[in-house]
């Protein structure tokens, strides 16, 4: 409601008179020195506000650029690094572990560098420039209000450690989760959890890991909290503090007296840093935390790599592909040094068989076949993984075409042998791209060739993007002969000189097989066949055929001489024989 004299609002104000304005100019101009110092203070205030948003334009721009380059350069490092680590190493760490470390561990620590970069340069500003002033105004109180600080940076120490301690047990947990979910969520971690029926087993493990972990972020993040709001305590009471000190100073006449103004602006001041301040000795927690995360990425790169190129080694180039395996000896671990008998005889036989591989020597020639056949145990996997170098040997010397495998490169040795495994390993990806990997140039006629040279061209014509169909996880989507045979198809574009192939001992069927073995022939023409074989027809073609028992090579010859030795050969021949297929039997040991 309106008094008598109020003006309606709609009514046009009245407009400002110039000589209103001259007036109240006249009225300030006593006091133009000050008014002047108000308004450069609200400029440099102004000014100060705008200096942030810059900073932080820089940080974005350059600094956060380069802090994220770091991140970037440590994780190719740690791929990098991973990629040359012996086979060993991945025999014997989870991989959700390794796929933690590079995700979760290096992400951390580049969302602490992230962090800190952006807070450290944006409130560094505020910092400075408001501690100036309060200099100016008043050292005394400036001296005491910032008195706790050397206390608060105690503190950021000691729950700096603590929450370290906290967060390597959540990385730990953290990759635990991970390799749950590596294992369980894979399609054959699916089908074996499905055939089992252990879904809710499964369920209930990664439950109790799941709350495992958010017990141990809520307590970092306690930590932090009660860390902040500790600080934002002190804070809060300094004004008073400085507010007591200034009633002492001004009753008790103590000079200089401490002006109401000053007081009023000083501690206005003074709340201003509690954001700053506490921000950034909460980033200096984070920071020390992210020790934790370093510490986990660094153990990693300061794995050794035991299977590297020789300062010496030349690359292996027109390769006949002569393979020979010279008194190799060879075990996956080195003994404890207190286990190693000291004397033969003192130690049951068990024992002294610590070798994997003892003493075994065989000589392959170029364009031979070679069939390794024994019982299951026997070591022959074991030689295959000795010529590539996927191990190197503990005694003795493996050598392609005369040329120690140490002293090769390993790229160019892998360019020498290719593989052809029981479980083939196809990527998530179409079936053009899983061919390419063995030879990326490839035209599409070299594909179509090597497709239908394993057998594999018809089917991939049937599926509904032909060479642009996506196999599946794994290669799922196909069936195990499918797969066999598309591995097969890759290895015949890659074209080595020396293959190495493990035959499949049950999993297909007969057509299947008979189908992949079409598959092989055209393969092992005119290279270096190593076969670890389980199927007669393999055997019989076999150029040599080395018996291998115990580590041992105990039998050595073709098809025919081995059966008039009546050996272990002749028995295994005899028994499997019905099947046509040579399975292994460790009744036999
Ligand atoms: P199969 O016919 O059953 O495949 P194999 O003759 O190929 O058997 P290898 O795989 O060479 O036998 O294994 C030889 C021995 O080495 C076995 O006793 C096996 O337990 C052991 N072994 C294999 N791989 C490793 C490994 N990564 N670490 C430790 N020991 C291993």
């Amino acid at each position: 409601m309106f008094g008598m004299g109020a003006r309606p609002l709609d009514e046009d104000p009245r407009p400002i008179k110039p000589a209103t304005v001259r007036r109240v100019v006249r009225t300030f101009s006593p006091y133009k020195k000050k008014v002047a110092v108000v308004g450069l203070a609200i400029v440099i205030t102004a000014g100060l506000g705008v200096v942030n948003p810059l900073l932080i334009i820089a940080v974005f721009d350059r600094a956060l650029f380069g802090g994220l380059r770091v991140m970037q350069d440590l994780r190719n490092a740690l791929y990098r690094h991973l990629q040359e680590m012996p086979l060993r190493f991945f025999t014997t760490t989870r991989t959700g572990e390794i796929q933690s470390r590079l995700a979760n561990d290096v992400g951390g620590v580049q969302s602490v560098v992230t962090d800190t970069a952006s807070t450290v340069l944006s409130n560094t500003v505020t910092i400075v420039s408001t501690i100036v002033t309060m200099v100016i105004i008043s050292i005394p109180l400036t001296i005491l209000s910032l008195l706790l600080l050397p206390l608060f940076l105690w503190l950021t120490v000691r729950v700096g450690k603590a929450r370290r301690v906290v967060a390597t047990s959540t990385q730990k947990t953290l990759a635990d989760l991970t390799a749950i979910t590596e294992e369980t969520l894979s399609v054959s971690g699916m089908l074996l959890s499905k055939s089992f029926g252990r879904q809710s087993f499964e369920i209930g493990r990664y439950r109790e890991e799941n709350e495992r972990l958010t017990g141990l972020q809520i307590r970092q993040t306690m930590i932090g909290r009660s860390f902040f709001a500790l600080i934002g305590f002190f804070f809060s009471i300094t004004p008073a503090l400085v507010y007591l000190v200034a009633g002492w100073v001004n009753s008790n006449h103590v000079h200089p007296v401490i002006l109401s103004g000053m007081l009023v602006g000083f501690t206005t001041l003074q709340s201003r840093l509690f954001f700053p301040i506490g921000s950034m000795l909460q980033v200096s927690t984070d920071v020390q935390s992210s020790f934790a995360l370093f510490d986990r990425v660094f153990e990693y790169l300061d794995l050794k790599h035991d299977i590297v190129d020789a300062p010496d080694a030349e690359p292996l180039v027109d390769v006949r592909g002569s393979v020979e395996l010279d008194h190799v000896r060879f075990r996956y671990e080195e003994p404890a040094a207190d286990v190693v008998p000291i004397s033969p005889e003192a130690v049951p036989t068990e024992q002294l068989r610590e070798w994997t591989l003892d003493d075994v020597t065989l000589k392959i020639e170029p364009g031979q076949l070679a069939a390794l056949v024994g019982p299951s145990g026997a070591g022959k996997t074991t030689i295959t993984y000795l010529v590539p170098r996927l191990y190197d040997v503990q005694g003795g010397a493996v050598r392609i075409d005369d040329h120690d495998v140490r002293h090769v490169t390993l790229e160019s040795l892998g360019e020498a042998i290719g593989v052809v495994t029981q479980e083939t390993y196809l990527f998530h990806d179409t079936v053009r791209r899983n061919l390419l990997y063995g030879k990326p140039d490839a035209t599409q006629e070299e594909l179509e060739a090597a497709a239908r040279a394993a057998n594999i061209h018809g089917k991939i014509s049937e599926l509904p993007d032909g060479y642009d169909t996506v196999v599946g996880e794994r290669g799922y989507k196909l069936s195990g002969g499918e797969k066999q045979r598309l591995a097969i198809a890759r290895v015949i574009l890659k074209d080595p000189s020396i293959l190495i192939l493990d035959e499949a001992t049950s999993s297909l069927d007969t057509t299947s097989e008979r189908l992949v073995q079409a598959a092989l022939e055209p393969l092992m023409q005119g290279r270096t066949t190593i076969a670890i074989a389980h199927r007669l027809s393999t055997i019989l073609q076999a150029d040599v055929i080395f018996v291998i028992d115990r580590g041992r090579v105990v039998e050595r010859g073709t098809h025919d001489e081995l059966l008039t030795t009546s050996g272990l050969y002749a028995r295994l021949y005899e028994q499997q024989f019905q099947d046509q297929v040579i399975e292994p039997d460790s009744s036999l040991r």
